[in-house]
């Protein structure tokens, strides 16, 4: 008895200890018994629960409904296997339970069937949240715009997400079971092997690096690689390994990195990687002792040509220019483009300085050639600088100084030529760089004056007119002809207002003579141009103001134009010459057969008169090349309508020529030199008769 009370009492303290719930309920579901702990899990009073039915008392349909059945299955006779249950507590919370249930209505102590329940409240919403994470996390690997691999330790892959394949061209299902480094491109797998191998020497640590992988479609992709090891309680799990794909950033930094030592527009190098390149063929050079050429290439009247035509073709011309160059030297020279229009080229290893005058020349014929732009024809010379470092002692930029001054002279010698750097270059364009200073100083300072040069009526033998040429009298140097300065005037800008001052002063001068005799108001007077003169938007205006305030008749105007200013076919200066024309001013072309140009501008430009040049006058009569060209020309002359004037006549012979060819007019010493105008007074007050006209008198 003594036994059976401590039993009892064991009994009891253990169901009254408890933290699990334990019912014993009746066949029908009655509750017979319910351990205190009722109150404390789902506090509900012990008292309440005895007598009521379990299917009610739970509160939750779905467990009413399971516990019919339980009630079922062990009224049949079967076994009951442990179950989840939900219950509701007084608060109204749901808690999961899991039940074991032991029939023991046999059992004299019992007599009924025992439910012991445990609270798995907590532990079931952890595992809810495991797997919320876990999906969560599975879904975020898998969208993840990153690639993301799980690999083994030997390398080999068993998760690959989308973004992966995709970034490798291949499905996810290939890239599992693959070793990464079969996706890695064949030149860098040596650098994957050695990042594979720092994993082992710092296994916590994550590693980096930029690789090429390769792609089916052929061209290798850039990947961000970093691999890491996971762990779980110190043992390792498997190596988490993402790869960002770099290969547009990578595109855009080569491409950021060819722009800054390219031109844009042939794609030659810059200077800044030209420098470079002479840095280092000037350190080789003090090593061998071969020396480092550079020709600097400059475009003759390009500008012109650029404004005129317009920047589409400015642009076309300058990348044929470069093929052109760049077919003209050795695959091993570096050229390159410095803006606008000028070219560089490095020549390395040239002892023979012979060498280097062949390659100038090479690349003066080739750029002579014609140019087709739009449906014209394009004529281009350059002038080219050359400098030499023999012993690689110079600077880059002393080098390119030099080859630049060299360029100056070559362009001041009359372009199309080469000139090779000397000290006395080096003098000259400091001096001519205070000629340019000095020029806008001079114009306000009035130390332009002005020329003038009969013209002659070579049939009467007298005067028709002359022609306007300024020169420059300097303070310090005194006379400075108009071939030492009108360059620079034209590149300076200065040639813009100066030509205007010329153009007045001709116009104030004939203006002048006009009541000297019944002839002179007849004179005409011819007035050079310059191609910067008409690319200049006011100039017609300019011009008409001109003629209006000097009360000068435009047709006495004539203006010279040289072939190369026209050369260009170009609508803006053919609208320009119009405008002019409309005002009743004259044109002709100046200089006419040295230029280069085809001869279909002749119909195009509103011109009144060639001008044969002085060189092929100088022949006339003694050279019969000379003598077959002016020939030409006056006949040409004839047949489009127009008139000739021989320029430079400097014998009787040549003005004999001239007048059987029946060339109008001509001008040269034998008649008369360049002079001021107040010397000419008395010629015009004559009717130019005192010129001569049969027995000439030098
Ligand atoms: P151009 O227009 O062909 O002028 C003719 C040049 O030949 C002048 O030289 C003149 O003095 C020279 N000359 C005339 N007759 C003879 C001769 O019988 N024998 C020789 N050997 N020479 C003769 P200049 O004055 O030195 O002018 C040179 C060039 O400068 C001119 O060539 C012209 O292109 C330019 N120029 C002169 N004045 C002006 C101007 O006012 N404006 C512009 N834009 N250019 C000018
Ligand atoms: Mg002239
Ligand atoms: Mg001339």
């Amino acid at each position: 008895e003594r036994e059976i009370y401590a039993s009892e009492a064991r009994f009891s303290a253990l169901i009254q200890q408890s933290s699990d719930i334990t019912l014993v309920i009746d066949s029908k579901g009655i509750i017979k018994f319910a351990s205190p702990s009722v109150e404390t899990k789902i506090r509900i009073p012990v008292k309440s629960l005895i007598g009521s039915n379990i299917i009610n008392a739970v509160g939750v349909k779905k467990t009413s409904l399971k516990t019919i059945n339980v009630l079922k299955e062990l009224n049949s006779g079967q076994k009951v296997a442990p179950f989840e249950a939900e219950v509701v507590d007084a608060d109204g919370n749901i808690h999961t339970f899991e039940c074991v249930i032991n029939d023991l209505r046999n059992d004299s102590a019992v007599r009924g069937i025992v439910c012991n329940s445990r609270d798995i409240s907590d532990r079931k919403s952890a595992e809810i949240q495991i797997m919320k994470a876990k999906a969560l996390y599975e879904s975020a690997l898998e969208n993840a715009p990153i690639g993301v691999a799980l690999v083994h330790q030997d390398g080999q892959c068993f998760f690959a997400n989308e973004a992966l394949a995709e970034f490798l061209g291949k499905e996810p299902a290939d890239v599992n079971a693959t070793r990464i480094r079969d996706f890695v491109y064949p030149d860098d797998r040596f650098a994957f092997s050695n990042m594979w191998d720092s994993l082992e020497q710092r296994p916590t640590e994550r590693t980096t690096k930029e690789l090429r992988f390769e792609h089916p479609d052929g061209r290798h992709r850039w990947g961000n690689i970093s691999i890491q090891a996971a762990y779980d309680d110190d043992v390792f799990q498997y190596h988490v390994v993402q790869i960002e794909d770099t290969t547009e950033r990578r595109s855009i930094a080569e491409r950021l990195e060819y722009q800054a030592i390219h031109d844009p527009l042939t794609g030659l190098p810059n200077r800044l990687l030209f420098v470079d390149r002479l840095e280092v063929a000037l350190s080789r050079s003090k090593r061998t002792g071969l020396g480092v050429s550079v020709l600097f290439l400059d475009l003759d009247r390009f500008k012109v040509i650029n404004d005129s035509l317009g920047h589409v073709s400015g642009d076309q011309l300058l990348v044929v220019a470069s093929k052109r160059i760049k077919a003209s030297v050795r695959p091993n020279d570096t050229l390159a483009r410095f803006g606008g229009d000028e070219f560089v080229i490095l020549c390395e290893d040239i002892t023979d300085e012979n060498q280097i005058h062949e390659i100038a020349q090479r690349l003066l014929e080739n750029i002579n050639r014609p140019i087709m732009l739009g449906d014209g024809e394009v004529y281009v010379t350059a002038s080219i600088g050359i400098a030499r470092s023999l012993s690689g002692e110079d600077t880059p930029e002393t080098i390119l100084r030099d080859a630049d001054t060299a360029m100056y002279r070559a362009k001041d010698s009359g372009r199309n030529r080469a000139e090779v750097f000397d000290e006395r270059t080096h003098a000259r364009a400091v001096a001519n760089l205070e000629t340019g200073n000095g020029m806008y100083r001079a114009l306000s300072q009035n130390e332009f004056r002005m020329r003038y040069q009969p013209i002659i009526n070579l049939k009467s033998g007298r005067l028709t007119g002359f022609e306007a040429l300024v020169y420059w009298q300097d303070p310090h140097r005194g006379h400075v002809g108009p071939a030492d300065f009108i360059g620079l005037a034209e590149e300076t800008g200065v040639i813009v207002p100066l030509g205007l001052k010329i153009l007045e002063e001709a116009c104030i001068e004939i203006a002048r003579w006009n009541s000297f005799s019944s002839q002179a108001s007849q004179l005409t007077m011819s007035v050079n141009l310059s191609p910067r003169q008409i690319s200049e938007p006011t100039f017609v205006e300019e011009v008409r103001k001109i003629l209006e305030r000097t009360k000068v008749n435009p047709a006495r105007i004539w203006f010279e134009i040289t072939e190369t200013a026209l050369m260009v076919d170009a609508d803006s200066t053919i609208a320009m010459l119009d405008q002019l024309k409309n005002l009743g001013v004259h044109f002709e072309v100046d200089d006419f057969g040295t230029g280069f140009s085809s001869l279909s501008y002749l119909k195009k430009f509103p011109v009144d008169a060639l001008k044969i040049d002085q060189g092929f006058v100088d022949g006339l009569g003694r050279e019969p090349e000379d003598t077959a060209i002016v020939t030409a020309v006056v006949s040409l002359s004839h047949a489009l309508g127009l008139q000739a004037i021989a320029e430079g006549v400097e014998t009787p012979l040549q003005m004999a020529e001239l007048k059987t060819l029946g060339c109008e007019f001509a001008q040269g010493y034998l008649f008369a030199r360049p002079n001021h105008a107040d010397t000419w007074d008395d010629v015009v007050r004559d009717d130019g008769l005192f010129i001569f006209q049969d027995e000439p008198t030098k």
